[in-house]
Parts: structure tokens; sequence; C-alpha cells
């Protein structure tokens, strides 16, 4: 079947890794027709706009989209063309497995876990009150009035939502993840002693839905600070983490140093009626252009999409590929080196070659 799909390169590293990565989803076999639209700072030059009405038209129509990271432009008052993809799509699942390939340098071996990160509420939700704006200063007499307690007046505020709705309609989607992938642990991962009415509304929200799945997916809840810890000492205690949206970034970037760093860490954003996939990492402008950096990250989101989209051959092919690729050690980027400064180590494109020809003996 031909499936259409939306790319969006994205910007800085963005356009060599997703090349790298369309070169090789379409070498496992997967007949697909790529609609291309730009956003972020490709899409700025060419429209002056960074988040064209066109690029959400696609991935509504499509409903599947491969995107390369977008550069947050700072002091422009736009907060972040990724978080906006995701709220206008309502993609309110972040799905970012941590797995050891065998080749990787890193502190932990067979790590298996997978993050699900709530994609629409918290501090993440933009809503925000500038240091001396007359709505923040509003707002202090307000919330000194409502709990006798004191704010600074020369204090900016964030707001922190975390609904009932979007804590049943996460925990459903991860208690259904685990059950599909065959796993067998949640663990809610919250600061709920000190927030009680909204870490502690998400965690009793999961532990509510948690018995729906009673004998078959265990449960059990950590607090943020103390799973820090546990994941840099045992990460093999763990299956699938559940987090709200702060606390879910800062543990997958955490997830992707344990297993041998950004370049190897993919994700998806997924929604009812679209899902967006796309590396952890950012853009990282200081290598934009040299074809420098690792593309291992975008194609395993791309095994995601392949996955996403029922073409599980395929994406059992190019895991496969990508693993043997980084067993040999040989076409592989600098960050996959014993020492970053070996002469011997490829470029994205080149480590993009080297598993398409696996893929052609495959
Ligand atoms: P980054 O992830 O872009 O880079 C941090 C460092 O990680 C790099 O300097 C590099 O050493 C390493 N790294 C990242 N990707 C790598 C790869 N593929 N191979 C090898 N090493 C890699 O983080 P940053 O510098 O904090 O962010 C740069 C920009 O990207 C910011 O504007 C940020 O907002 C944006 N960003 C976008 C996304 C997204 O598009 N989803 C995600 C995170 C950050």
């Amino acid at each position: 079947m031909k499936h259409k799909i939306t790319l969006i390169p994205g910007d800085g590293i963005g356009y060599e890794v997703s090349l790298a990565a369309k070169r090789c989803i379409e070498a496992a076999g997967v007949d697909i027709q790529w609609e291309e639209v730009s956003a972020g700072a490709d899409a700025m030059e060419k429209t002056g706009e960074i988040l064209p009405q066109a690029a959400l038209d696609s991935i509504r129509k499509n409903r599947v989209c491969l995107k390369g990271p977008i550069t947050t432009p700072i002091g422009t008052g736009f907060r972040s063309v990724n978080v906006a993809i995701r709220q206008a799509l309502e993609l309110y699942a972040c799905v970012r497995p941590a797995k050891s390939y065998p080749g990787i340098k890193s502190r932990f071996k067979d790590i298996d876990l997978v993050i699900i990160r709530e994609n629409s509420e918290d501090l993440y939700a933009g809503i925000e009150f500038e240091e001396g704006d007359p709505k923040t200063k509003a707002l202090i007499r307000r919330i000194e009035e409502d709990t006798a307690k004191k704010i600074r007046p020369d204090s900016g505020i964030t707001i922190k939502p975390i609904s009932r709705f979007a804590s049943e309609r996460i925990a459903r989607f991860a208690f259904r993840y685990a059950l599909e992938n065959n796993r067998k642990k949640v663990t809610c991962v919250h600061k709920a002693n000190i927030m009680k009415f909204t870490d502690g509304l998400f965690l009793k929200t999961c532990r509510e839905v948690s018995r729906d799945f009673a004998g078959k997916i265990n449960f059990e809840d950590t607090i943020v600070d103390n799973m820090s810890m546990q994941l840099v000492t045992k990460p093999n205690k763990y299956d699938l983490l559940l987090l709200p949206n702060l606390y879910g970034d800062i543990i997958s970037d955490l997830c992707a140093g344990l297993i041998g760093g950004l370049g190897v860490a993919p994700g998806a954003n997924i929604g009812e009626s679209a899902a967006v996939f796309e590396a952890v990492h950012g853009s990282a402008p200081k290598y934009k252009g040299q074809n420098k950096v690792n593309p291992t990250a975008m194609i395993l989101s791309g095994v995601l999409m392949l996955r996403h989209i029922k073409e599980e051959p395929a994406a059992m092919k190019l895991e496969n590929a990508v693993k043997e690729v980084i067993a040999e050690g040989k076409f592989v980027t600098y960050d996959l080196k014993a020492d970053p400064l070996d002469p011997s180590c490829v470029g994205t494109s080149e480590m993009a070659d080297a598993v398409i020809n696996k893929l052609k003996k495959a």
C-alpha cells in the first residue's frame, strides 16, 4: 500500500538528518509519497511565517509526519514551533524509547525503557506572566488575597495546569501502549508530595486508571528527584515511565544519556488524528551543514513511524540494519567512536549509506 506522509526537514542539522532518514526508510522497501513542507527558520526565509498553515494542513491531511528538529528563536516572542505543532494537532502523547544497542559506549547495557510524556499541559502550556506587566501585578494581588501567601512584586509567573481529563487520557494511552508492546510495569513519576493539586491529581488519576489494568500491568509511582537518582544508578529496574510534560522532557534527555546520547534517541508525538515522528535532539545549529552529526535518532524515529503505519517487517529490517552498522562501529559518526576525534569516523550521509547497504543485503 502506498503511504502519503508529510516531511518537515527542519532547520540547523534538520535537513541533513531528515534526508538521511528518508533515504533509509525508502531503502527499507516501503512505498511512500512524501509531501515536503517547511517550518522553522527555513519557512521563515521562504514565506515569512515560522509555522505556515500549509504545514499543519499537510499533517492533518496525511495524519503522519516525519519531522527534523527546528530551532526555537530566542527573544522573538514565538515560544517553540515544536510545541506549537504538538498543541495545534493535539499530539498529547510523547513516546520516547530508550534502548541500548551493542557497540554504543554508555555506562549501562541492556536498557530497554519507554518514556511516555504528557504533551499538552503543565508548565509547557505557555501561560506566562511577565515581570512588571500590569496583568502580572493584578495576578499577584489576587493570589495574595486568595492564599495569604506573599509573592515578590518583581516576579514573573508561569502557570502549571494539570487536568483530570489530560491525565486520564495519557494514563490510558500509556497502559494501552504497555499492553500492546509487551511491557510489564508502568511507573508514574511526579512531585505529588509538594504539588498536591497538580502532580497529586496526575498521580491519583494514573492510579485510578491502573486499576482497569490490574493483573496485566503492574503500577508503581516514584517522586521525580528520587527517580533521577534511581535512573543513573539502577535504570534496568524500570520498564515504562509515565510523566507530566516538564519532567518527561527532562527525564527523556537523561535517558538518552543512559543509552549513549542524543544522537541515538528517537521519539514520536501521537494524537487521535495525527502523529509526528522526530528525534529527541534539537537542531544543534553549530553543526549545521557539516555532514557531521549522527542520523541514528532520526532513522530510529522513522522505525517508530513505520511501526505506526503498520509496516512492521520494514521497521524490523531497518532497525536491524542500524543495529548492525552500530555494532560494527566502522561507518559511524564521531559521537559513536570511542574517541570522538577518531579520524575514521564518517559523516551523516555516509552512515546512512552504510545502513542502506545493509538493507540491500538483508
Ligand atoms: P541540541 O539537541 O540541538 O544539541 C545539543 C548537543 O547535543 C549538540 O551540541 C551536540 O553535541 C549533541 N547532539 C544533538 N544532536 C546530535 C546528533 N544527531 N548527533 C550527534 N550529537 C548530537 O540541543 P540545543 O543545542 O539545546 O538546542 C538547539 C535548538 O534546537 C534550540 O533552538 C532548541 O530549542 C531546539 N530544539 C528543538 C527540538 C525539536 O525540534 N523537537 C528539540 C530540542 C531542542
